[in-house]
């Protein structure tokens, strides 16, 4: 019952985009709270698994699995060094000479990194920024320079060739590990793997990375079975009228608990019994679903939403979203099983 993450098929689809690295180091992504997994119980899991780099986006969610890491994990913050942070223990990756100089300023001997834009501009050095800052940045001795790759989704997309050929330019010779790949990247081929690679989505199931295990199992108790007659209708705005005798289960989860009332967009949502399944009807309302179960006879007494059947970019597609926001948004008031 409840939502139950698979502790060893994280480290396992860990192991198995190390093993798609090569030589390259890989790394593991934990920010947003692990995609919504609870980065305390990921993390040193990971860890465990061989992971010694990871990523945050911000300061204050290193700082939460600083103490839960040994000393010799790495922990990187993408948002770099943010006015007023305490980044003890932590490795900010610059953005900016503004973000450099602030921080050889205020931590002179202080771990760093640096990202540069190869092309997305989202976050990064542009050339002329590295440029400008390059001979004196390398002089401090960072222990990572990377970038990011917008489309790497996309295998066709030429965004990636370009970026990687942009990365090249401006790292090709320095003396300090470079990291280009995240999940998408990775699966791109040797080219785009560098030193390290950082994978994130597909240690937690979701695409690109298609031969990940199943992370996530979510199950939602059933509250309440009744008999709907024909013309009956169900849940806000009477959005579903039966048209035959019907039975209907109501499920305990609704938009709070991040399943959000756009994944009933086409109809497809279903809740899942073993290898049996029935529709999900009416409005999500905030803290129920209704499913029609009039072709489940005996139905369980809890349903499932995200299984290996249904996984997170199943019921993403549904509302027109990707993995990694179903993810994220899973609530905080499922109980919580870590296997
Ligand atoms: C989120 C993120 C990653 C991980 O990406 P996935 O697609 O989840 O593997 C890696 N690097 C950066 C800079 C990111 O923002």
């Amino acid at each position: 019952m409840g939502l139950v993450i698979d502790i060893p098929a994280i480290q396992a689809n860990w192991k198995t985009l190390a093993a798609r690295a090569g030589s390259a180091r890989a790394g593991a992504v934990v920010k947003a709270d692990a995609y919504g997994l609870g980065a305390a119980r990921v993390a040193p899991a990971l860890y465990q698994a061989g992971a010694r780099d990871f990523f945050v986006a911000l300061a204050a969610e290193g700082r939460a699995i600083r103490p839960l890491l040994a000393e010799d994990a790495r922990i990187f913050v993408l948002s770099g060094h943010m006015e007023g942070e305490d980044l003890q223990g932590l490795v900010p990756l610059l953005n900016s000479p503004e973000q450099f100089f602030r921080d050889r300023a205020l931590r002179p001997r202080g771990a760093f990194g640096i990202q540069l834009d190869t092309g997305m501009n989202r976050l990064g050095l542009e050339a002329g920024e590295w440029a400008a800052i390059r001979a004196e940045a390398l002089a401090a001795g960072p222990q990572l320079v990377m970038s990011h790759l917008a489309c790497a989704d996309e295998p066709d997309h030429a965004a990636n060739a370009a970026q990687l050929a942009a990365f090249r330019q401006m790292t090709d010779g320095i003396a300090v590990p470079r990291s280009l790949a995240a999940t998408g990247g990775i699966l791109l081929g040797r080219d785009y793997h560098f030193d390290l690679v950082r994978p994130g989505v597909g240690l937690y199931g979701g695409e690109p990375f298609i031969e990940a295990r199943p992370v996530v199992t979510l199950s939602l108790p059933v509250v309440q079975i009744r008999d709907v007659r024909p013309g009956e209708s169900v849940g806000y705005g009477y959005s579903w009228t039966a048209t035959r005798p019907s039975r209907v289960a109501t499920v305990a989860a609704g938009y709070a608990d991040g399943l959000t009332r756009a994944l009933m967009r086409d109809g497809k949502l279903r809740l899942w019994a073993g290898d049996r399944s029935c529709p999900v009807i009416g409005r999500i309302s905030m803290d129920l679903i209704t499913v029609d179960v009039t072709d489940m006879p005996d139905p369980p007494a809890a349903l499932e939403i995200l299984n290996a059947r249904q996984g997170v970019d199943a019921v993403a597609a549904c509302g027109g979203t990707i993995g990694y926001e179903v993810l994220t948004s899973l609530g905080r008031r499922y109980p919580r099983t870590y296997l």
